[in-house]
């Protein structure tokens, strides 16, 4: 797997009862993942040697993001290295604008759009063209952004300089006034086996995943089975291997607009480790392996993970045994970082029959941990 984050951690744990050997591409010694990994290389995955080597005995190459230039992808293919997701697949999921235009092709509902070169033309598409329906709209830079870094809501035209600095091409966006956020999370694999978790509602606060919730509460089966054929729909024609997350918008109206897409675990998908039947983690390596996929389901009515976002206190430990003693259903996840306020250091997960008291249980762990809530 290329890149040393959270979610290579996660899938390496994954791995270890499947009897997979795992093999790490990290930027540093102290990575997440490279803490936990003993076949641990140390290099730049946009050096394409540095890719080569690395991928020299591997059956599969991996990711935990998308970053690897699509060129490195395309050339490691072109010397026979399984690459999986593919590149094909995979520029999708790096390039918003090439994933709108793409999205849009196949006649899945995606919110009004544009490519835009300065700010002049976020003006014209705020006001002027067909559909405008005004300020603020929003702007996207098409690559490297997470997290709602490259992400801006922009009021007027003044406002909208800012995303221009970083000299990378901006998509502009209507701003989907939505009733909320939700992803559909399925797995594919080569010979084309897919299975599909429950469509999750997905909290966000300041561009940051919160909560999620497993599965969203009062989505109507109808609604439900729509955005996982959707999700199907795009996984079989982008030709996506693994996990594929689709963020997506829920409507006044009762539809849903894809957002974003995500070909490897993701975020939206942490709460199957302890709530599913297979985990995003292990579902995503027997797809990249073409091994039979695993149940989806959930084993629990309902399950709640909380995102564990650093604090004003580099020591978590005090909270930790307190939130273990308090709660000893709680299931802690620890990501082995060194804790930065706001940064993802963790995540917890609860699951049982009330959803009231598993969000409030998921809701004090993590704010505890983060020093929102001392008691
Ligand atoms: P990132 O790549 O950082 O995850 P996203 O494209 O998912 O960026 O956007 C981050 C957040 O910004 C979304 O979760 C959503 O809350 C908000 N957002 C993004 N696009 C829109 C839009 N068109 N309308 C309204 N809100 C949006």
């Amino acid at each position: 797997m290329v890149g040393g984050g959270q979610l290579a951690r996660m899938t390496h744990e994954a791995g270890i009862p499947l009897g997979v050997r795992f093999r790490l591409l990290s930027d540093g010694p102290r990575d997440s993942a490279a803490q936990v990994v003993r076949d641990v290389v140390v290099g730049d995955y946009r050096d394409l040697d540095t890719l080569r080597s690395f991928a020299r005995g591997c059956d599969v190459v991996t990711f935990d993001h998308e970053h690897v230039p699509t060129e490195h992808l395309r050339a490691l293919e072109a010397e026979g290295v399984a690459v999986r997701p593919g590149p094909d697949a995979l520029r999708y999921a790096q390039d918003k604008g090439a994933m709108r235009a793409r999205l849009t092709e196949l006649g899945v509902p995606c919110p009004r759009h544009r490519i835009v070169a300065d700010p002049a033309e976020v003006t014209a598409f705020a006001t002027v063209e067909e559909g405008a329906s005004g300020f603020p709209v929003v702007l996207k830079t098409v690559r490297g952004g997470y997290d709602g870094k490259g992400v801006w809501l922009v009021r007027d035209e003044a406002e909208a300089a800012e995303p221009f600095r970083a000299g990378v091409p901006v998509l502009a966006e209507e701003r989907v006034d939505f009733v909320r956020e939700l992803a559909a999370n399925v797995v594919r694999s080569p010979h084309g086996q897919a299975v599909a978790y429950p469509v999750v509602e997905s909290v966000q606060v300041n561009g940051v995943c919160d909560t999620v919730i497993a599965p969203a509460p009062g989505l109507s089966e109808e609604l439900s089975a729509r955005a996982q054929a959707l999700a199907l729909g795009i996984a079989r024609e982008l030709g996506v291997v693994g996990h594929l997350a689709v963020e997506l918008f829920e409507t006044p109206d009762g539809r849903v607009l894809v957002n974003e897409l995500a070909m490897r675990p993701h975020n939206s998908g942490h709460w199957t480790q302890d709530g599913a039947a297979t985990s995003q983690f292990a579902n995503h390596l027997r797809a990249v392996l073409d091994l039979p996929l695993g149940d989806p389901r959930p084993r629990a009515r309902w399950t709640v993970m909380a995102n564990v976002l650093g604090g004003d206190y580099p020591d978590m430990y005090g909270a930790y045994l307190h939130c273990m003693a308090r709660d000893p259903g709680l299931k802690i996840h620890m990501y082995g970082k060194d804790v930065k306020p706001g940064r993802k250091v963790g995540h917890v997960t609860t699951y049982g029959d009330d959803l009231d008291q598993v969000r409030e249980r998921a809701a004090h762990a993590a704010g505890y941990l983060r020093g929102t809530i001392t008691e």
